[in-house]
């Protein structure tokens, strides 16, 4: 037998039992008279000893021991004299009396610690070891304990899990598609879903009436550091919904979770803004509302007084900074080279300093009179000892602009603590986007998204116009979920594939499974799909969701662990009928 108990569960209540644990060496230390090792497992540590009445035979195996070996122990647990407050174990150790070296280990790449001297990429090609270390194997113990969450209240609510395929058809839905070559039909592929989008649609059509599947979607897309070429979605779909059903479905799964996982309590029903307002007040369409200072408008106040940057630009706008008017020429130079890093692309900066005893610094002074930029003040709701920071463009471009810098400034105020949640269903986005290059509409969600009701006499006068029935949750500025409710008519989705500059021919071609099953009774349906790594990650504070994956791709999309992708030999692709160009 390899143990008896863990590397996690001795304590006081077990002193003077016979015990045999099994792990790996997390370290040796060697005082003399006395050996300590520590022992981990994935359940936690246990110090052995080995002292003067060790035997010597003992003693010499326990002195070859290495970081990372792998051994058997048996002993007694003794009370420790120097208790260990930190860990569970702390008030024990094992007196050593038989050890046996199941396998040795050469020295690891980095340390196995909590803080370790490994960089990314070493520590995702020994991602194994990576895995040992406490951080790591606790981000995937929290997203196995919310993926049960999850389950545990779909399926109390009714939710079938479902499985959809993974070799599907390419399809646009937004990304590019991953592609796998069909050995037996030559010439034509398989695609690996972006999401079940389509398949969950279809099973209402089935009349599975509530399915969700904690499944694995593929894009190919440019890699960000919190992206990742395959990741996890929460995905669902419901019959005879309305968009307030399916908010206050998912809004009980969110509320649900944080309370099971992190007993934090979300009010109902969670914030909702428009699409618009998100835009205009916080520059984006996920904003973090665990802080205020939002976007104010000075366009009308500050345009035509003669500061040519102004007078010719479409939108005017700013923050209030708190407490911020003793910032530096410096500090103020840093926000500058902030803004205008090619990520956010402003072109410059200006600034007002509410003094405290009323006295305004400013780097517009020579355009704007002091009461000028106190009516800003004013307009802005700031306070003396507030500094204002201001920017100019295009009115969408300013407006992320300042997103991102009011972002920057919250970060830097302590406004954005990890362990409060301000949850936000966004709503009300528009139907369509105009691409400028293509000269193309796209669908902001995805093709099967409805219009509101009452806008869809616009797509044949103002497209753009058109609001869509969809809704994303956004937690502490990130998007956890999105969802709409969906077309379910053939003719209102020939209309969007129409306006998306679908011929009816292409529409058929593409999606011509959907459309007929449409032809079948289709009920009312909507659904929505989270990011399954992004909500481990927003529950735990951290920004990347690599952690949250057992074996991520880096920003290359390569797997450096296994060497992948890779070229595959003459036969695999002759087999295929696949000539490679030059
Ligand atoms: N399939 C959509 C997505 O992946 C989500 C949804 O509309 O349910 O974004």
């Amino acid at each position: 037998m390899y143990r008896t108990h863990t590397c996690g569960e001795l304590c006081a209540t077990h002193i003077g039992q016979t015990v045999t644990l099994s792990g790996w060496v997390q370290r040796v230390r060697n005082l003399g008279g006395m050996i300590f090792i520590d022992l981990r497992d994935r359940y936690g540590v246990t110090q052995l000893v080995a002292n003067e009445n060790t035997s010597n035979d003992l003693t010499e195996v326990v002195e070859t021991l290495g970081r990372e070996y792998v051994i058997k122990v048996e002993g007694e647990v003794l009370e420790r004299t120097n208790k260990n407050k930190k860990i569970p174990t702390g008030e024990v150790e094992i007196d050593i009396k038989c050890l046996t070296i199941l396998n040795t280990s050469e020295v690891p790449p980095f340390t196995i610690e909590d803080e370790t001297d490994g960089g990314e990429e070493l520590r995702m090609k020994y991602r194994y070891l990576d895995i040992r270390r406490k951080p790591v194997k606790n981000a995937l113990m929290h997203r196995h304990k919310v993926g049960q969450a999850v389950r545990r209240y779909l399926d109390a609510q009714d939710f079938i899990e479902i499985e959809t395929p993974s070799l599907i058809k390419s399809t646009p839905e937004g990304a590019r598609d991953f592609v796998v070559p069909s050995r037996m039909n030559p010439g034509e592929f398989y695609a690996l879903p972006q999401s079940p989008q389509t398949f969950k649609q279809l099973l209402m059509v089935a009349g599975m009436d509530k399915y969700f599947q904690i499944v694995k979607c593929f894009r190919d897309e440019d890699l960000r550091a919190d992206r990742q070429p395959e990741f996890t979605q929460i995905d669902c779909e419901m019959a005879f919904v309305e968009q307030d059903d399916v908010i206050s479905t998912f809004e009980g799964m969110v509320a649900s979770v944080f309370k099971d996982i992190l007993n934090v309590d979300f009010a109902a029903p969670f914030q909702r803004m428009s699409y618009n307002d998100a835009m205009s007040l916080y520059g984006s369409d996920k904003p973090d509302l665990r802080f205020g200072m939002e976007i104010r408008d000075l366009t009308d106040l500050a345009k035509g007084k003669g500061f040519v940057v102004f007078d010719k630009t479409e939108f005017i706008g700013g923050i209030s900074v708190p407490s911020c008017a003793n910032y530096s020429r410096k500090q103020l130079d840093g926000l500058t080279k902030f803004v205008q890093r090619p990520q956010i692309g402003a072109k410059g900066l200006v600034y007002v300093k509410l003094g405290e005893n009323g006295d305004i610094k400013s780097s517009v002074d020579k355009f704007f009179t002091p009461d000028d930029l106190k009516q800003w003040a004013s307009h802005m709701g700031a306070e003396d000892g507030d500094l204002l920071l201001i920017m100019a463009g295009d009115r969408i471009q300013t407006l992320e602009a300042l997103g991102q810098l009011r972002l920057e400034m919250g970060e830097r105020l302590g406004l954005r603590p990890a362990d409060s949640f301000a949850p936000l269903w966004v709503v009300d986005f528009p139907l369509l986007e105009w691409d400028e290059e293509t000269n193309r509409f796209y669908a902001k969600h995805h093709p099967f998204t409805s219009p509101v009701q009452s806008d869809i006499h616009l797509f044949e006068s103002d497209p753009a116009a058109i609001r869509a029935n969809a809704y994303d949750l956004v937690i502490n500025g990130a998007e956890i979920g999105g969802g709409s409710i969906r077309i379910f008519d053939r003719e209102l989705q020939y209309k969007m594939f129409k306006v998306l500059g679908f011929t009816e021919a292409q529409a058929e071609d593409q999606f011509g499974f959907l459309l007929n099953a449409f032809k079948y009774g289709a009920p009312p349906h909507g659904g929505i799909a989270f990011g399954f790594d992004r909500l481990c990650s927003v529950m735990d504070g951290v920004e990347s969701i690599r952690d949250y994956i057992a074996f991520p791709k880096n920003n290359a999309g390569r797997d450096v662990m296994i060497n992948s992708p890779s070229s595959i030999s003459v036969e695999q692709l002759a087999e295929l009928k696949i000539k490679l160009v030059e």
